[in-house]
């Protein structure tokens, strides 16, 4: 009888050991499915780690507020840094958020190749990340949300040699640590390329901004029209505030309005200078979408759920899934029917400097 009681505790023990051990083997194969932790109480109210690069352009302060409301609407909550364009400072944001016990790490990247330290100690600790609008090279990021950054600058090229399709063209990038530069001048040059080769396009000038700054675009300008005696004919901007800088530029030479040149994030100041004939276009890129659409892959990531994706991006050490949003260009043609519709900007902000008489009828 004795002995029965043994071998039955001896069974019961064995049980409960196979069951304990193929629970742990069930939890290993979900963590590698989803390639994070699955904590479930901890998922009820994910926390979510945002790291900013900078808060001084207009656009960003948008993707802050619109991305926290959404993930706090998805029962989320959200710590926010920025790291005022310093790289150091961003890695040391992080690694702060790290240790605060985080569930997903969100990250507008100050510089692309930075950031691969940060990203493997992450993924050590479980931690899925998402790129946010700028691509991290080098490391093993979960996802990627962004605009198609490529067709951006298309757009920009496409409108340019519309308007202008012979000429001199001055080539101006954005920062040189920031990969979305790079694809809009990839974008660019799938454009400008088969006109330089005809001879119809000549580049008097490739210049990358540091920062996106626009006092620097600003001197960057002023060199290159003394350099060719004025004789420019369209400035290739990768963005606003570098757009800005050049038009300040052109405006001392008396070429403002008389010289292409594009643009990119419909900000204010760009919008209005559309609207009064200085800058010739920009592209718009609804903040909503794209700071919506991260707030929902961020709260799935942190649940360890799966996520779709419009195809990949190679970043130099994975294929990162690439969830890719549509671009819209924007001249004083379409300011109505774009950013003032959307509410993006309001119609009185937008035409404020446009004598009355001057602006297009409120719908
Ligand atoms: C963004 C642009 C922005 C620029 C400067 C880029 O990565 O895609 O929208 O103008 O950074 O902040």
């Amino acid at each position: 009888m004795k002995r029965r009681t043994k071998l039955l505790s001896v069974l019961v023990f064995v049980f409960a050991l196979i069951l304990a051990l193929s629970a742990c083997g069930q939890d290993v194969a979900k963590k590698n499915e989803s390639g994070n932790k699955s904590n479930s109480s901890k998922n009820d109210k994910p926390v979510i780690g945002l790291s900013v690069s900078d808060l001084t352009l207009e656009r960003w302060q948008h993707d802050r507020d619109i991305f926290t409301k959404k993930a706090e609407e998805l029962g989320a909550k959200v710590i926010v840094q920025s790291a005022n364009g310093d790289s150091a400072k961003q890695l040391s944001q992080i690694q702060n958020m790290l240790s605060q016990g985080i569930d997903a790490l969100v990250i507008i990247a100050v510089n692309s190749d930075a950031l691969s330290p940060v990203v493997d100690q992450a993924k050590k600790e479980g931690i899925p990340v998402l790129a946010y609008d700028r691509l991290i090279n080098n490391a093993d990021v979960d996802a990627y949300v962004s605009f198609d950054n490529v067709r951006v600058g298309e757009l920009q090229a496409e409108y340019l040699v519309k308007q202008v399709p012979k000429g001199n063209y001055f080539l101006m990038g954005g920062s040189p640590t920031d990969n979305n530069a790079k694809m809009f001048r990839e974008g660019q040059m799938k454009v400008l390329q088969p006109l330089i080769d005809k001879g119809d396009i000549k580049v008097v000038g490739d210049q990358w901004v540091k920062d996106w700054s626009a006092s620097e675009a600003m001197s960057i300008m002023e060199n290159a029209l003394t350099a060719q005696n004025n004789k420019i004919d369209a400035v290739v901007a990768s963005n606003d505030s570098t757009a800005g800088g050049a038009i300040q530029a052109l405006e001392q030479q008396g070429l403002a309005g008389k010289v292409a040149i594009s643009g990119q994030d419909a900000d204010l100041a760009a919008c209005q200078r559309i609207a009064e004939g200085s800058q010739s276009m920009t592209v718009y890129k609804p903040i909503k979408l794209i700071a919506t659409k991260s707030a929902e892959v961020a709260v799935q990531l942190a649940k360890g759920e799966k996520i779709n994706s419009d195809g990949t991006v190679n970043n130099g050490k994975i294929d990162v899934p690439y969830i890719k949003l549509d671009p819209i260009m924007v001249d004083k043609n379409n300011l109505m029917d774009t950013v003032i519709k959307d509410e993006f900007h309001s119609y009185d902000d937008v035409y404020k400097n446009v004598p009355e008489d001057k602006r297009p009828e409120k719908n």
